[in-house]
């Protein structure tokens, strides 16, 4: 199965660039999550007159959701240094006491992926988040020696994918925990807008929504199918993207009208033919697909979730009457 589908949640390469050009860097630009921003204007705005850096924060939520850009926002508001890191790329503590010892009063350390992090360094982290100390230690064996080292106080900036793999401890010393949710068929449309405004893209209110509506609630997909949308306009329409052009050039890409592609139909039509519409485990759905079961639980599950196309329970996954009508079952054969 291709990992560079169209709806990826995550970055695909020679993308970079592209999202970079669209991404909001303050916060008045960033559009959705309004509980998120009220929270984070005050805390912002009190760290500010204080002069002082602000409370460390964790986001939680699918990949895609803006929780990078809101750490760029954070230290571009705060006017401090950001370092970016990811959990998978610190194996040792020793990669981190590097990064920490760097660090200048205020700035962002943002570790994407934070439940990666391994267990030791994890707990590395504790007394850095908490004291803004860390252990050192020289020597080795019996004449090993611990030395109390004071760094700056920073503030960290985790983001996952899976909140529930963070240890508790961890979890705590977080002053600011949000799960940063799906976007609305609205705020996408907003997005949408404002890239195509930033690329010079004509675009009405029609074709923004129609996008909107296939993007599967994520800010990430919708700039990357805004793209392919406007090749489409350029090469076979007059430029601008309406209705029509919209309509046309998403269902060559053969995304239907909920935002499933080949990828999420396989995945339901998986439990429905294979495992008489569940509840079946996710180990079994993913070597049937050939698919790993991150993949799965990352990229696929979230959204048919949130739009009600998939239950999920102790005794396994189950596709619910809403997927079946979506894919042409007669439902009286399930119930
Ligand atoms: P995550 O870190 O959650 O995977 P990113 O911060 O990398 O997501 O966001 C992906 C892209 O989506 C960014 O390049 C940005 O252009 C766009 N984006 C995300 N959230 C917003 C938002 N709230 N408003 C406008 N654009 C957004």
């Amino acid at each position: 199965m291709s990992r560079l589908r169209l709806l990826e949640t995550s970055e695909q390469p020679g993308e970079e660039k592209f999202q970079w050009s669209l991404r909001p860097t303050k916060l008045t630009d960033y559009i959705g999550q309004r509980d998120l921003l009220v929270r984070l204007d005050i805390s912002i705005k009190a760290a500010v007159k204080r002069g002082e850096p602000i409370d460390h924060i964790l986001l939680y939520g699918p990949p895609g959701l803006g929780k990078t850009t809101l750490a760029h926002i954070i230290s571009n508001e705060m006017s401090s240094n950001i370092i970016c890191t990811s959990g998978p790329v610190i194996e040792r503590s020793g990669d981190l006491m590097g990064i920490l010892t760097n660090l200048q009063y205020a700035d962002v350390l943002f570790i994407d992926e934070i439940h990666r992090l391994p267990r030791t360094v994890e707990e590395f982290l504790y007394s850095a988040m908490e004291d803004f100390k860390i252990d050192f230690i020289v020597d080795k064996g019996p004449f090993a020696k611990t030395i109390k080292v004071n760094i700056k106080h920073f503030t960290l900036v985790g983001a996952t994918t899976r909140a529930g793999l963070l240890s508790s401890p961890l979890r705590d010393r977080f002053g600011i925990l949000h799960h940063v949710d799906f976007y609305t068929p609205g705020e996408l449309c907003e997005i949408i807008k404002r890239s195509s405004n930033l690329l010079n893209v004509a675009i009405d209110e029609r074709g923004a929504l129609e996008i909107a509506g296939r993007s599967r609630g994520t800010p990430r997909i919708a700039n990357r199918l805004l793209r392919r949308v406007r090749d489409y306009a350029d090469v076979l329409g007059s430029g601008k993207i309406d209705y029509e052009i919209a309509l046309k050039s998403l269902e060559l890409e053969g995304i239907d009208s909920q935002g499933l592609d080949k990828i999420d139909i396989a995945y339901l039509k998986t439990i429905i033919d294979k495992y008489k519409g569940g509840p079946v485990g996710i180990d079994a759905v993913a070597a049937t697909l050939n698919e790993e079961v991150d993949i799965l639980q990352d990229m696929v599950e979230p959204y048919l979730l949130k739009i009600g196309y998939l239950n999920r329970s102790p005794s396994g996954r189950k596709v619910t009457h809403s997927a079946l009508q979506h894919l042409g079952y007669d439902v009286s054969r399930f119930l």
